[in-house]
């Protein structure tokens, strides 16, 4: 059944280069599918490199007059924007949902979390200063100024499919950049629709680009822009491979790279912590999006003494939650995002059993009158996981909580910290001089203490090791976009 929102100009079902909507060079479509049924709903543009060749054309051409112009009429315009993301809460939730799985309650949260990014970087575009320098010797004056540092590739993944466009998009026209942009192949309606909106705003035509491909083209729209020297930066959120092989292929232009990438965070949770507390930051953490968050925990950590009892409050809240597709009010956790998803779930959880691992409950994909689709997983608990297992090595980006006893805290820190990825990790004590000791030992762009939630537009998010390098929100979130110029004059005296 098509999607029908209130302002149906939300769904142009085009790409948008130098201010037209336009399709595919070669008119080649990509269907978009519900992943409550897989039944197709949609379609957009299949884009070329053709298309994206023209997308940096025109960005090329429009960044001269977009860095003039003045940060605060810039800032008006983001402004604006920000202000049409939140007046169409409705029909973007809706539109998130249906084509991303998540429950029409987290899908209208996250238009609001993508639009405090937005809110936030209309403000930190009039702040963006730079520094009178000291000078050591006499006679000169020295500045360091900030300068956009050009055309800007954004690619993005499907799980949170506004606010992955919006924190990078919102700092890059901050900035004074201009950006071409390809959203996933499972999720090109929800940026379509951001992208409309920023044109209403008043983004000038050329300034905001954005092509849609499958997964089969992805590489031929993304390697223009690598190989292209007018691209200055790539900002890619997504899996380590890919964002490793972005890193090799745009050697040869040394463009500026923002990497977020895959993780594989430890939740760690002491015999001094409170419990409670515990067990509902491990709620909001590991089941929201149904598992499919970088921030997820992957591998649960508990101390000898309170391990069964968290395990019990564990698994008493996780059999509550209510599995069904986006329409229905009272989900809690929707389909996952297509089939190869359910299979990677399936494979991990079977793995684990295999190798010693228990199921607490769920551990089995759903398919029934309420969940109609193939691509449902019940929320699940294992315990007695070990290192070896697939589900401790790698994402599962999925509801399943795996459940780990530990002894002492060195034993915990050490395991936590045996992974390649580094970007979000959770603890729960209440001993204070254990709080800075952990705080320093993990080896993680993020962490929780005591606390499951944790990403915010004022915060710097990204990871370290092989979650990637730089950081989106915050202050430091616009230092991506621009670089420094070094400005001496002599001859003063
Ligand atoms: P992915 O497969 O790496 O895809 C991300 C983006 O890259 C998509 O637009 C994808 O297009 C594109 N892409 C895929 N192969 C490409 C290639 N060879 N050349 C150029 N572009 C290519 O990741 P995903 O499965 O969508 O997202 C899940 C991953 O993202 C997880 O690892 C998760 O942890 C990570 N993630 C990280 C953060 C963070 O902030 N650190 C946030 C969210 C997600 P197609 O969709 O067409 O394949």
């Amino acid at each position: 059944m098509p999607l029908s929102l209130q302002n149906q100009t939300l769904l142009p079902g085009r790409n948008f280069i130098g201010g037209e909507w336009c399709g595919s060079a070669d008119d080649r479509t990509l269907s978009v599918a519900d992943p409550a049924t897989d039944e197709v709903f949609a379609a957009v543009p299949d884009s070329t490199a053709a298309d994206a060749r023209r997308a940096v054309d025109v960005a090329h051409a429009a960044f001269p007059a977009w860095r003039k112009t003045p940060a605060k009429q810039r800032a008006q315009i983001i402004k604006r924007w920000n202000d049409l993301i939140v007046s169409h809460v409705e029909d973007l939730g809706r539109l998130i949902s249906r084509e991303q799985g998540k429950p029409l309650a987290e899908g209208k949260g996250e238009v609001l979390y993508a639009a405090s990014y937005v809110e936030w970087f209309a403000e930190e575009a009039t702040r963006a200063d730079g520094d009178v320098i000291a000078a050591p010797v006499p006679g000169r004056r020295m500045l360091a100024l900030r300068e956009p540092v050009g055309v800007i590739a954004a690619i993005t993944p499907w799980n949170f499919p506004a606010a992955m466009i919006a924190r990078k998009i919102a700092p890059a026209l901050a900035a004074g950049c201009t950006v071409v942009c390809k959203p996933a192949e499972d999720t090109p309606l929800t940026s379509l629709a951001l992208v409309r909106l920023a044109e209403q705003a008043g983004v000038p035509p050329g300034v905001l680009n954005i092509v849609t491909a499958s997964r089969e083209r992805a590489a031929e729209v993304v390697d223009v822009w690598l190989d292209d020297a007018r691209v200055r930066k790539i900002t890619f959120t997504g899996s380590t491979p890919v964002g490793k092989h972005l890193a090799r292929r745009s050697a040869d232009t040394l463009k500026k790279l923002s990497l977020e990438l895959g993780g594989n965070a430890p939740f760690i949770v002491f015999d001094d912590a409170d419990l409670d507390a515990a067990v509902d930051g491990l709620m909001v953490s590991k089941f929201r999006n149904g598992g499919q968050t970088c921030v997820c925990p992957n591998r649960i950590y508990v101390q000898d003494k309170v391990h069964d009892a968290f395990v019990d409050k564990l698994a008493a809240r996780v059999g509550a939650l209510v599995v069904a597709p986006a329409t229905n009010p009272a989900a809690q956790i929707g389909p996952m995002i297509n089939a190869r998803a359910v299979d990677k779930i399936e494979r991990h959880v079977k793995n684990a059993v295999s190798r010693g691992a228990r199921v607490v409950i769920g551990g089995e994909r759903i398919r029934n009158e309420q969940c109609p689709g193939p691509n449902y997983y019940a929320p699940t608990v294992l315990v007695d996981v070990d290192a070896s297992m697939d589900c401790s090595c790698e994402e599962t980006f999925g509801p399943v909580a795996p459940v780990t006893r530990f002894s002492t805290e060195a034993d915990v820190v050490a395991a936590a910290n045996a992974t390649p990825f580094g970007l979000a990790a959770y603890f729960y004590s209440n001993d204070v001089r254990r709080i800075w000791r952990l705080a320093d030992a993990l080896e993680s762009g993020i962490v929780g203490i005591n606390e499951g939630a944790l990403a915010a537009e004022a915060a710097p998010f990204g990871g370290v090791k092989d979650s990637g390098y730089g950081r989106e929100g915050s202050r430091y979130g616009l230092e991506e976009y621009m670089h420094i110029k070094y400005v001496c004059q002599g001859l003063l005296d």
